[in-house]
């Protein structure tokens, strides 16, 4: 039975006011609907956010330990329904089990977190000239923030907004991704059963030019925090910061790793693959351009191509890599293979759906590499958030930075190397917000920055760790004499 959800607006299950709704289905077999849910407009994303406006005070005036209880307490609840969850997000979002099940532990471990942190807010007392003056800062909630989030870490992201957001004293409206916005509402039962007040976290299932667009302008809203692609995320933080709201936009990216002449090019191959096959490549920090130095460009693309065959895709818990997310994202990724072929790139594995009876009608791509990919290709320029990896050959390692650098993105970048100046100097030229030695593109630690340079990002804000902390707040200086 596919499960009905409703909209969670002031501490209360709604349907929608338009009497509509929409469904998702399991990409690994599309007839299967996997849920149903409230079609939202404007008017139900408005209610939201005055739900959220009118609880804002009291929730700020809620001592800061007893937010943070909440916060553990949803955390708690999450992880004793993670298989649960885990279950729910790979029928849903296709992703692989192993990794279903990490990111469903990465949302309790950032409740977890932010509830530590709610413990240790606070400002910086200062020394003052007068002499009896005492002078420190204080932090205050920024007030409602409106979340918009992507399909791709459907739990995850929703918490690394609202965990920091409600830590500080904000309220929320989340509209999740309608492609895949069940584990998201799990999380606002999870708040829910944990006693989270009236009107404090609300989430308003829909589209994004409804529901979505509706949250963003709404003048109650005071922040913004968008992830999702470069197109929309682009109208959003234009829309929010005319109307002088605080916005942070985490977009795309076309994330290359540097492969040097004195990297020992199986871990290279490993690390690359990984980076590009991992869930499925519909990560936004996704390796999708491995630049290789010639001399061990043919001993890489060997690798590489390797360990692209040795990946097993299929449905459910025994696979390493699941289907794309839906119908158009299998297109899209299907299109770029083309665009590819036809660019004169050279197809070295997959290129096309795998064939057998455990792929039916499932969204199912191979790992597909292309090499002899030319920096100005449209395979090694656009993101295309699907299993696909472009190797391009570069003569030196100046000629390697370059070409890393030749996109409009800047978000995660690497270098396989065993040369210690070279891992400096990449690390200090590399146009990314997140740069690694012998490290994949992929996969952050919740405690440190995560966001962008270039077009991956807007730069002013980051997100994770303090930087969660520092977006949904603002400090005010107090001078008592
Ligand atoms: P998307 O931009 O299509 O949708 C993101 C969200 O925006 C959805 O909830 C959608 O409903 C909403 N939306 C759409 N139009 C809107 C509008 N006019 N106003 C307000 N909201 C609107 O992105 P997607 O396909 O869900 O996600 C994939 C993209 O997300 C990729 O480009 C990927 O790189 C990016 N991403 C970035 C990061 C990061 O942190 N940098 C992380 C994950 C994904």
């Amino acid at each position: 039975m596919a499960e009905r959800y409703h909209n969670y607006v002031d501490g209360q299950w709604t349907e929608s006011e338009t009497g509509e709704t929409f469904e998702t289905t399991n990409p690994a077999a599309p007839t299967e609907v996997v849920a149903e849910y409230e079609q939202s407009s404007a008017a139900d994303a408005d209610a939201a956010v005055e739900a959220a406006a009118a609880a804002q005070e009291a929730w700020a005036n809620t001592p800061a330990p007893e937010r943070g209880a909440i916060l553990r307490e949803t955390a708690s609840i999450l992880e004793n329904r993670k298989a649960e969850l885990t279950e729910l997000l790979t029928r849903e979002e296709g992703k692989a089990h192993a990794e279903a099940s990490g990111e469903v532990q990465r949302a309790v471990d950032i409740f977890y977190y932010y509830a530590e942190k709610a413990r240790d807010l606070g400002g910086t007392v200062k020394s003052a000239s007068g002499p009896h003056t005492n002078l420190y800062t204080v932090s205050e909630p920024v007030g409602v923030a409106g979340l918009i989030t992507p399909w791709n870490y459907p739990i995850a992201i929703p918490a690394w907004k609202i965990a920091p957001a409600l830590a500080t004293g904000n309220t929320v409206v989340l509209k999740p991704a309608e492609v895949a916005p069940a584990v998201a509402l799990e999380l606002f039962k999870a708040l829910d059963e944990a006693g989270i007040p009236d009107g404090v976290a609300n989430v308003v299932t829909g589209f994004g030019a409804t529901t979505g667009d509706a949250v963003v302008t709404h003048d109650e809203v005071d922040a913004v925090s968008f992830t999702g692609s470069g197109q929309v995320g682009q109208l959003v933080y234009e829309k929010a910061t005319e109307d002088g709201k605080r916005v942070q936009t985490e977009l795309g990216g076309k994330n290359p790793t540097v492969v040097t002449d004195s990297a020992d090019v199986d871990e290279a191959a490993e690390i690359v693959a990984n980076g590009a096959f991992g869930t499925t490549g519909q990560s936004c920090t996704a390796c999708s351009r491995a630049v290789v130095h010639t001399d061990v460009y043919d001993e890489f693309v060997d690798a590489v191509v390797e360990q692209a065959k040795s990946i097993e895709i299929g449905p459910g818990d025994e696979y390493d890599m699941g289907p794309q997310v839906s119908e158009s994202e299998l297109e899209g990724t299907l299109d770029y293979i083309e665009i590819a072929e036809n660019e004169g790139a050279i197809l070295a594995t997959g290129g096309g759906q795998p064939e057998g009876d455990r792929f039916g009608d499932g969204y199912f791509v191979e790992p597909t590499v292309f090499t002899d990919v030319e920096t100005d290709f449209r395979i090694a320029q656009e993101e295309v958030f699907g299993p696909v990896l472009a190797v391009l050959e570069v003569e030196d390692f100046d000629d390697a930075l370059a070409v890393a650098n030749d996109v409009q993105y800047g978000l995660s970048a690497s270098i396989v190397t065993d040369d210690h100046t070279e891992a400096e100097r990449f690390v200090r030229d590399v146009e990314a917000g997140v740069a690694k030695v012998n490290e994949k593109t992929t996969g952050l630690e919740l405690h440190v920055p995560f966001g962008g340079v270039k077009n991956s990002s807007s730069e002013t804000w980051r997100e994770q760790g303090d930087a969660g902390i520092d977006f949904y707040t603002i400090e005010k200086t107090v001078y008592d004499g």
